[in-house]
């Protein structure tokens, strides 16, 4: 299948084309790189022996858009694309409404235009705001989202459910991700943070590289097993390929469908810790601190749904999650150096 990948020079955007390419689909990645480097396209050619075509290319910008539909045979779009910094969206409303939120309402004209109608999106586990119980399934209602990145989440689902209804010739799986870390097994690409990172494995890695001292737990005083925040990590490339496995509902004109896209599995704050300590012989200093605003005790995902529908779960562990993540800090101390 000839697949545009927006956003597909990012974190989880290249590992998903990696897949994509290994199995034979035809990938082209279309990304302005505000948040990633070209040199990601050579990585992946690295790994895989191909090259995406590579179009530099702002989601903002209709006409270049409607230039690369006109231009390439685009069957299905995965849509990655978009600014993702919580912090900067409380800050900055304005600007992450307008890059995602009318990026994505551009793109929905650009691919009606084009009678292109299969999307997948990457969406997040944030829209259920705070669930009553754990582990979340799709049926959960959503929620209040903390933060104007969330909301554009969750405003985009409800804009890409609306277009669907509307029009059944169209497809759109809504993947909500829970908490990404890891890297492919290359060491080659990877995540690569702006500044001081905020999530935690980046925070690790950069303790684990010398670049930040100690790491600081926030809280632990939470209703969890060692009182520090319970997450459902999952590896990046267990992540791309249930992208992968998604196209199915696609090829089978699905409608609307929505999975979580999680290990099922929450591991705490310490948990993490000790397990990245024991997959990679380094020990990473800490302190507890007071607790993040916004933060809550657990939050993680029955996987059981996209198992049953699509075949797919997770198949790497936390210590493979460590293990990579270590493994590309290691080899990219500067991330791709241009970014
Ligand atoms: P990323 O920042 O690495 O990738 C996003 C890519 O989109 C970047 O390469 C950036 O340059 C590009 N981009 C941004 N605005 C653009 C525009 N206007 N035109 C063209 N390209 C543009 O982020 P990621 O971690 O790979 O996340 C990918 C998607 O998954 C995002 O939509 C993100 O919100 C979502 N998501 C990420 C996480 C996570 O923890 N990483 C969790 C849930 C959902
Ligand atoms: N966390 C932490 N120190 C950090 C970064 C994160 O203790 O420097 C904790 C955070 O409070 C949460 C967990 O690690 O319990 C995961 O946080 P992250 O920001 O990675 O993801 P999210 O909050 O989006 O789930």
């Amino acid at each position: 299948m000839n697949i545009l990948v927006t956003g597909g020079a990012g974190y989880i955007g290249s590992h998903t084309v990696v897949e994509l390419l290994e199995i034979g689909h035809n990938a082209i990645i279309m990304d302005n790189l505000i948040n990633s480097s070209a040199k990601v396209i050579d990585r992946i050619e690295a790994i895989t022996g191909k090259r995406p075509t590579f179009y530099k290319c702002d989601m903002l910008d209709k006409a270049a858009m409607n230039a690369l539909f006109d231009k390439e045979s685009i069957e299905c779009v995965i849509h990655f694309a978009g600014l993702k910094a919580v912090g900067e969206s409380v800050r900055e409303p304005y600007k992450y409404y307008y890059n995602n939120l009318s990026g994505s309402l551009d793109l929905i004209d650009v691919m009606n235009a084009h009678n292109v109608k299969n999307l997948i999106f990457s969406s997040s586990a944030t829209v259920y705001g705070i669930p009553k119980t754990v582990p979340i399934t799709e049926n959960f209602p959503k929620g209040e989202c903390t933060n104007p990145y969330g909301w554009t989440k969750s405003m985009l689902e409800q804009i890409f459910t609306d277009v669907q209804k509307a029009d059944p010739k169209w497809n759109v799986v809504l993947l909500r991700y829970f908490n990404p870390i890891g890297a492919h097994q290359s060491g080659l690409i990877g995540e690569t943070p702006n500044g001081i990172p905020n999530n935690l494995m980046p925070y690790i890695t950069q303790v684990a590289i010398g670049k930040l001292k100690e790491l600081g737990i926030f809280g632990n005083d939470y209703n969890t097993h060692d009182g520090t925040g319970v997450r459902d990590y999952i590896h990046v490339v267990d992540l791309a390929k249930a992208h992968v496995k998604a196209l199915k509902k696609i090829t089978d004109n699905s409608g609307l469908s929505v999975y979580n896209l999680g290990t099922g599995i929450g591991y705490s704050v310490l948990d993490v810790v000790k397990s990245f300590e024991k997959a990679n012989g380094i020990k990473i200093p800490y302190s507890i601190r007071p607790r993040r605003a916004g933060d809550i005790d657990s939050y993680y995902a029955s996987a059981d749904k996209a198992y049953k529908e699509l075949g797919w779960k997770a198949e790497l562990g936390i210590e493979d999650m460590c293990k990579d993540s270590w493994n590309f800090q290691k080899k990219n101390p500067n991330g791709y150096d241009d970014k």
